[in-house]
Order: C-alpha cells, then structure tokens, then sequence
C-alpha cells in the first residue's frame, strides 16, 4: 500500500556489549533486511569469508576506494581501515529496502552528515557495567592482558559518544535488549515521514467517504 524509502539502521556499541548478537537477531526477525558488508584492510580471522563478514583488500585498493568516493564512510579502528561500500545501500534505500550497518561512532557520524536525516536511525548499545564488559571481552578467547586493556581503552571512546544516537540501550538480558530493537525498528517504519505513499491512501479514503456522505 504505502510503499517507503528503505531505512538505514545503524547500530554501534563498544566491542563486548552484544552488538553482534543483536544485528543477526535482528536479520533472523526479518530477513528482508540487508546488511552492509563493510571492506576492511584487517586480515580475515578464522572462518571469515570474503563477500560474508567483510570484503577484504589492501591498503592500496582501499585507498582507491576513497579517491574514487566509493565509501559511504570510513574509519581507522585498532589500527585497520573500515568503510561502507555506498552503492548497495543507495540502492537498498531506493528500492524500499532497509538495510543494517555494524559501524563504530566515527562512521555513524559520517553517515548522519551525509544522508538525509528521514533515511537514518542510530542505535547505541551499551554494556550493564564495566566489569561485564571486561568479562565479556575476556571470554572471547586467550587474548593477551594488554590487548584486552587496549579494547578497554577503545570501548571508553566508543561510550564517549552514545549521546549522538538516537536510541541507547543498556543490553542487561540479550533477549530484551532483541525486543527493544525489534520495538525500535516497527516503529521507527511506520514513521509518516518515511510513507510518502499514505498521501494517496487517505486520498482514496476520502473518495470514498465522497461517495458515501
Ligand atoms: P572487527 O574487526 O572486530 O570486525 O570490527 C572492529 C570495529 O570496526 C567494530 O566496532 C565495528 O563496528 C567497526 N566497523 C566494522 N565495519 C565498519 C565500517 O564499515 N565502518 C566503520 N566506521 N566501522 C566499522
């Protein structure tokens, strides 16, 4: 009925507060969401495939990438480049497709400055406490104490920024903080902003209320 512009999600926290949890949750409610696949100059990890988690390139080709404007936005995080490619998320915006990006605070506010702001909601998810943070990242596997003290530094200035969103939430239980975004994401589709389509609907319900008064 009221076709709409597809809606950019974009969904940043500091690494270990759930955020990668929450976007395949999010996907798995409703597959009709795209997700970006960021291009990064990191090495793959285990199991990562290119095409899948990210598109994996040299610093050379990410470089061209900028030159040639073909990043919606980048960023330098731990050290690696990060950028979203900007020709699948034009095109899911335009055909009415909303579509997902897993970017940090530097990236979420390039993309508020470049997009219209009716196209864009940003969530930011937050950790129940420091000491579970520090738990979760230290559960994730047998990293040294200093580069777990380095992601502690870096969640800090990913915090540092959670004022800029437009929703925060403190992930305390995943299956709550899931419904949240769940809560977010309906409502923010049924914005009147986003529906350029309801003018013609309510025009035809006043047709018809023509025809019977
Ligand atoms: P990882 O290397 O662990 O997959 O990701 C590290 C960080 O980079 C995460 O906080 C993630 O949100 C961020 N990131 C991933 N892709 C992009 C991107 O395309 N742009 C920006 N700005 N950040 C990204």
């Amino acid at each position: 009925m009221s076709q709409r512009r597809g809606l950019l999600i974009i969904l940043s926290s500091p690494s270990g507060a759930g955020k990668s949890t929450l976007a395949k949750r999010l996907r798995a409610w409703d597959p009709e969401i795209g997700f970006s696949v960021s291009a990064t100059t990191r090495a793959p990890r285990p199991g990562e495939e290119h095409g899948r988690e990210y598109f994996f390139h040299g610093h050379d080709e990410f470089r061209d990438m900028v030159a040639e404007s073909a990043l919606l936005e980048h960023a330098e995080v731990f050290g690696n480049f990060y950028g979203t490619p900007k020709a699948p998320v034009v095109a899911a915006l335009e055909s009415g497709r909303d579509i997902l990006l897993d970017i940090d605070w530097q990236g979420g506010q390039q993309v508020r400055n470049s997009l219209r702001a009716e196209d864009v909601v940003s969530i930011f998810v937050l950790p129940p406490s420091i000491a579970e943070l520090e738990r979760r990242l230290n559960s994730r596997g047998q990293d040294s104490d200093e580069v777990i003290a380095g992601r502690m530094k870096r969640s800090r200035d990913e915090i540092s920024h959670w004022a800029e969103y437009d929703y925060v939430l403190v992930n305390e239980d995943i299956d709550t903080a899931e419904a949240e975004v769940q809560a977010i994401v309906t409502a923010e589709r049924l914005k009147r902003i986003r529906r350029p389509g309801l003018t013609a609907f309510v025009r035809g319900l006043n047709t018809e209320f023509e025809e019977r008064l």
